[in-house]
């Protein structure tokens, strides 16, 4: 069976114990958000789960991601499914309608990717990092970059990756070696290797915008020497340079000021090397990266690129928790069901002699079944309390 998108239980928490509706009637920017709204988003959201995404999992989890020479296939289905999400502008619930969001709360936005996780978690690692990828550029990039790409990771229309984990550097990101060589017209130029890069390369969008922590030249050593680097796939139009008539010093703020050119079809040197086996998500492309040379613009300023990808980070950090959730709604899902079918024994009630019975009638494993829920439930009360509204709207 696949995952159905469990609605009566989602708004018994979101009506019933935190009475959201009210509490985001309050805040002048959802001042129109009422629960007649909220039911009709979740409604809609429950439909594109159960219908386009969940029959999806057992296909990304048999055929899985593919790899061939630097060219990586998502699973049958994956892409059409993806092109049908942000089409409908699932992506930019959250973001702010300046931005080409739709300004609904953040707590239907985290719902959403709690329904998604348990219908296909291979699917939804694509875009479960595009909110944190866009709060990230809207508050640390130039505006030359925000006018080329803030709207594009907003919408979903192009993918974003995290680039923080390289062999050597995993929770220590201040052993991270990449470097990030000046140019004089305000660009840079990105070398070294990253790997469990998720969504690094695959078919499911034209563009990748890939964020990189790398350190320039005189960077000073750990966590501090670190700057944020944009590096996308394919390369604005006029390529690697602004052309030398417009070269000029780089700015402090990395590229503030700097034209940034509308996209063309030019590849950056950014290569997948390969694809790599991380905890079963066969549907989810984890990729080791090489930067070589790519074209790269600063988001923020010299040498405080964490604080910038922390805000990148964060949201990731929520969506693992919601990925939790949904997983476990997945797995309850499944045991329910199970329960309902298979006989064996007789549960206390029955006469010596019946036949066996359920073993969703056995008091045990009605016990077993209902602590699960429990937990389901306590965690959306967590998850939905920490995520109730936004950072941008
Ligand atoms: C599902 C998934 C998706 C990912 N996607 C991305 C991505 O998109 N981009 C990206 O850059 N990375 C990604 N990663 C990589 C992830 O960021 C790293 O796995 C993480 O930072 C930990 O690094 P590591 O695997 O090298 O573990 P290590 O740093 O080698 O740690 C191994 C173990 O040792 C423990 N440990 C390490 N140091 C200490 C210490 N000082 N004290 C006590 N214990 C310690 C850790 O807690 C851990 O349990 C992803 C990982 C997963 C699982």
């Amino acid at each position: 069976m696949h995952y159905q998108a469990p609605l009566a239980d989602i708004q018994f928490i979101l009506n019933d114990v935190l009475h959201a509706p009210a509490q985001l009637l309050a805040l002048p920017s959802f001042a129109e958000v009422d629960a007649d709204l909220v039911q009709q988003v979740l409604d809609e959201a429950g439909k594109f789960v159960t219908n386009q995404v969940a029959p999806l999992q057992e296909v990304g989890d048999s055929v899985g991601c593919t790899f061939d020479a630097g060219t990586v296939t998502t699973p049958p289905g994956f892409k059409e499914a993806y092109q049908a999400f942000w089409q409908a502008g699932w992506p930019a619930l959250a973001c702010a309608p300046q931005d080409g969001g739709q300004g609904l709360p953040a707590v239907l936005e985290a719902v959403l990717f709690e329904m998604l996780s348990g219908a296909n978690h291979g699917w939804t690692m694509a875009p479960g990092l595009l909110h944190g990828a866009y709060e990230c550029i809207k508050h640390h990039g130039s505006e030359a970059l925000k006018a080329e790409y803030l709207e594009k990771v907003a919408t979903g229309e192009w993918l974003a990756t995290m680039c923080l984990t390289e062999p050597h550097a995993g929770s220590d990101l201040g052993l991270v070696r990449t470097k990030a060589q000046p140019q004089a017209d305000g660009s840079y130029r990105v070398s070294g290797t990253k790997i469990f890069i998720s969504g690094g390369e695959h078919d499911l969008t034209d563009n990748i915008v890939h964020l990189v922590l790398a350190r320039l030249p005189d960077a000073p050593a750990g966590p501090k020497g670190l700057s944020l680097f944009l590096a996308p796939k394919l390369l604005p139009e006029g390529g690697r340079s602004a052309g030398p008539s417009q070269a000029r010093p780089a700015p402090p703020g990395g590229s503030e000021g700097h034209a940034v050119p509308s996209v063309g079809a030019i590849r950056n040197a950014v290569h997948c090397e390969r694809i790599e086996e991380k905890m079963g998500l066969h549907g989810s492309p984890t990729c080791v990266m090489r930067f070589d040379e790519a074209t790269a613009w600063m988001i923020g300023e010299p040498h405080r690129g964490l604080g910038a990808m922390f805000v990148m980070m964060n949201a990731a950090r929520l969506h693992v928790g919601l990925q939790g959730i949904g997983l476990l709604e997945a797995a309850w899902q499944k045991a329910d069901a199970y329960s309902k079918e298979r006989r064996q024994m007789r549960a206390p009630k029955a006469k010596m002699g019946s036949a066996p019975d359920l073993i969703s009638e056995h008091p045990a494993m009605r016990r077993i079944l209902s602590t699960q829920r429990a937990w389901i439930d306590g965690g959306r009360v967590l998850a939905y309390r920490t995520r109730p509204s936004n950072s941008t709207c």
